[in-house]
């Protein structure tokens, strides 16, 4: 049992694809294609923060293992895993002002944009309700 098996028994994650993929994934792992990522992130609009091409590319660069590497086993789990850091990122965005133009007000919120730059919304222009 590796650590994400072992984390997902403890019901840290409590996902019913990522339980779809373990019940499928005693075969050898196949990297999914960058369009599979896109497909899954479309599928799945709660997950934020992390554009489809950088998250493929970064593992595909890699070989397909994690930081410990590790052989990456179940990508949708490391893409949850990776939109969840997301969400309580360490940047903060009290330091910034909201990035639209002619717009001074305090930034209440952050994401990064199709082309991964990274923007800050204030309290006004920050996205209202899901997408
Ligand atoms: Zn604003």
């Amino acid at each position: 049992m590796d650590k994400q098996e072992a984390e997902y028994i403890a019901g840290k994650v409590l996902d019913k694809h990522v339980l779809e993929y373990h019940k499928t994934s005693k075969k050898r792992f196949k990297p999914p294609t960058l369009e599979e990522v896109e497909l899954y992130l479309k599928e799945n609009p709660e997950l934020k923060g992390v554009t489809a091409r950088d998250f493929w590319k970064g593992y595909d660069d890699g070989g397909w293992v994690d930081t410990q590497g590790n052989p990456v086993r179940n990508w949708r789990l490391k893409l949850r895993t990776r939109c969840n850091y997301g969400h309580t990122s360490e940047v903060s965005v009290a330091d910034h002002k909201c990035s639209r133009s002619f717009c001074t007000e305090d930034a209440v919120h952050s994401g990064v944009d199709d082309t991964n730059q990274k923007y800050y919304l204030c309290e006004t222009h920050k996205p209202k309700g899901k997408l």
